[in-house]
């Protein structure tokens, strides 16, 4: 019998919520590209319920306790005290969440001489060393495209937040004011603007369907280029690299994963090369960007503005520059653990554990490494180019 640990965020502060905003949640057939949603053989939560915090347990409990399992479930996951460290030696499955992410490092795989299975509940695997996954043949697993489409949503938001300055005109609407030049100074509209999409996979594509009647300029750049007739569809200029992208365009988003090959890509010399006044949003990984060089980049105006839900390392620290630097439109990690998003990843992670033990093969789209190699997606999105 297995023991299962899994590390999910804290509960809310003021306690679980005690009715929703809504009585339910709309139900898909598929997924855009025809995918089929999670199919696992049961589901012991309703779908909308807050299962994403340590209390909501992923609806995995029952689950696994009946067949015979462990399960442990922490937020605890920071130092060699934390909780996830003192479950960790003897885990033969750790469960984390990119919003609150578990860091298997090395040294801390090396404590887990049992691990063979690392399920991310979300997309975006990165939180686990994957060279050294590959090496001890542990496979990792996400639940792909639980959350691409919240995402792509979540980015449309923040690109318009952004360049039509949407938060200084709120705030000046709650503190009482009514002053519309101050308000309209900073304020463009999107349409006819450039924008560019980097990396074109689930979430990129998505945004450029959402953003295509919009009236905009479409570009992107991915190692895998679309099929042309989408690019005809949308119009879309494809770049062969983002230092190519990133000089013809006044907004760009980030859907690439945090890879050797884009971590610390948005630096000085990238933010250099963009159109003053060029506004970015990134929804993929914080440290796609160079922290300080945003921050350098809007203090001089070279950036108009920064947005995006994603930091290194998360939760971010209460004094993390970005919190505080000028025209940014950040939230915390949240793009992709909507009521809809939990709903998918918690099936989707149900579904991978229940293969996994029955021995069934994973999903291939849910694969990230396997077999000592990249796998399914993990081969397409992460392997090196
Ligand atoms: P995907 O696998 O469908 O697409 C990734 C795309 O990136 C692929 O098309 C791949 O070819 C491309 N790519 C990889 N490396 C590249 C490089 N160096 N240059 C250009 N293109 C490159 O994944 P997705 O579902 O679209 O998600 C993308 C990323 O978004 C995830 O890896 C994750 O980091 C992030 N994400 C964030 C949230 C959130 O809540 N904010 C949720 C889901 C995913």
């Amino acid at each position: 019998m297995a023991k299962v640990l899994l590390v999910l965020y804290p509960d809310p502060i003021d306690g679980y919520p005690p009715r929703y905003a809504r009585d339910r949640i709309p139900v898909l057939d598929a997924y855009p590209n025809g995918q089929t949603l999670p199919t696992p053989e049961g589901l012991d939560f309703v779908p909308g319920a807050l299962v994403g915090s340590v209390s909501g347990e992923l609806g995995l409990r029952r689950y696994l306790e009946e067949a015979g399992h462990t399960l442990v479930v922490t937020s605890d996951k920071e130092g060699a005290d934390s909780e996830f460290e003192r479950e960790l030696p003897d885990a033969d499955v750790v469960i984390s969440q990119p919003f609150w992410p578990a860091y298997l490092t090395p040294e801390r795989l090396a404590k887990a001489p049992n691990l063979k299975l690392a399920v991310t509940a979300g997309i975006g695997s990165d939180h686990v060393d994957l060279a050294t996954a590959i090496e001890k043949n542990i496979t990792v697993a996400e639940v792909t495209y639980s959350n691409s489409i919240g995402v792509a949503e979540h980015t449309v938001m923040q690109v318009l937040a952004l360049v039509r300055d949407f938060i200084p005109q709120h705030r000046i609407v709650t503190e009482g004011g009514w002053n519309i030049a101050d308000a309209v100074q900073r304020s463009y509209d999107l349409e006819g603007m450039d924008v560019g999409v980097l990396a074109a996979g689930r979430i990129g594509r998505a945004v450029i369907e959402r953003l295509a009647p919009f009236g905009v300029r479409l570009h992107y750049t991915d190692r895998h280029r679309l099929p042309e007739e989408v690019e005809k569809q949308h119009g879309l200029t494809f770049h062969p690299d983002v230092r190519d992208l990133v000089r013809e365009i006044d907004v760009l988003t980030v859907h690439a994963p945090l890879t050797a090959e884009t971590e610390g890509l948005i630096d000085d010399e990238l933010l250099s090369t963009m159109r003053r006044g060029s506004y970015i949003v990134n929804p993929a990984r914080g440290a796609i960007a160079d922290r300080d060089a945003i921050v350098r980049a809007l203090e001089s105006g070279q950036l108009a503005g920064y947005a995006g839900d994603v930091w290194f390392p998360q939760p971010a620290q209460a004094d993390h520059p970005w919190r505080a630097m000028p025209h940014n439109a950040m939230t915390p990690h949240t793009s992709g653990s909507s009521l809809n998003g939990q709903a998918r990843y918690a099936a989707g992670t149900r579904e991978i554990l229940e293969d996994f033990f029955a021995e069934r093969p994973i999903r291939p789209e849910y694969l990230i490494v396997d077999g000592g190699g990249y796998a399914g997606t993990g081969a397409h999105s992460y392997a090196k180019s």
